[in-house]
């Protein structure tokens, strides 16, 4: 389960010895030394993930996180706050701007890891290893194998990690610019168009199958993957 994660942290010490724990564990760090760069970061690429520093100097973590709740781009991205202060208080005030967990500091790699996983399973399911199936499509990600039908299904590696974002989020449209966001991560030099030639590509290799009808295409707004 490698995801991309932002650390956003003004201290160098720990900044570092977090990047250090989530490299070992597989991931990629993103590193940001207060919510100015981490702004100008994320306009850039959507991390999976955002470790989020209460304390910071200038923009403090909470009106952070509070920015990154009310834009529709970043809305969804999950956010752990860290702080050296546990009282109960502030952890309500943290989970109330939208923080999906909280560490108090100081913390171990091992708490870290387990945070970070658990928060990925609930809010970004693309990211895991689980199975995933939808109606007679079934992707698993430890294998990197899709089958339709009991058939195997050959992908190229964008449209299997379009497929498995697809797949942990059924029933929903999603705009080019959104897919762009969650499958190709760093969209910014990457056209709306290609969008449509991966899907193209993923219903071809899906049509053997029959599957192909799961892909939807919905009219002026996007893509949907439904088992109905
Ligand atoms: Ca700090």
């Amino acid at each position: 389960m490698a995801a991309t994660i932002l650390v956003v942290e003004d201290e160098p010490a720990i900044q570092e010895l977090i990047s250090y724990n989530l490299k070992q564990a597989g991931h990629q760090a993103m590193k940001a030394d207060n919510a100015e760069q981490a702004l100008n970061l994320v306009q850039n690429a959507l991390p999976d993930l955002i470790l989020l520093d209460w304390m910071l100097p200038g923009i403090s973590g909470v009106e952070f996180a509070r920015r990154l709740r009310t834009d529709k781009r970043t809305r969804q991205i999950p956010i752990i706050m860290l702080t050296a202060r546990s009282e109960e208080q502030d952890k309500l005030t943290g989970l109330e701007t939208g923080a999906d967990d909280y560490i108090t500091k100081p913390f171990s790699p091992r708490e870290l890891n387990a945070r970070v996983k658990a928060v990925l399973r609930r809010r970004a399911p693309q990211m895991t290893d689980d199975l995933v199936q939808v109606g007679a499509l079934k992707l698993d990600p430890a294998s990197h194998r899709v089958t339709g039908q009991g058939q195997t299904v050959d992908l190229g590696p964008t449209e299997f990690r379009l497929l498995h974002f697809l797949m942990t989020h059924p029933e929903r449209v999603h705009s080019r610019t959104q897919l762009l966001d969650h499958v190709w991560g760093d969209h910014v030099f990457v056209e709306e168009r290609t969008v449509d030639v991966h899907i193209r590509r993923l219903r071809k290799a899906l049509e053997p199958t029959t599957l192909d009808s799961l892909i939807q295409t919905v009219r002026g707004t996007g893509y949907r993957l439904s088992a109905n």
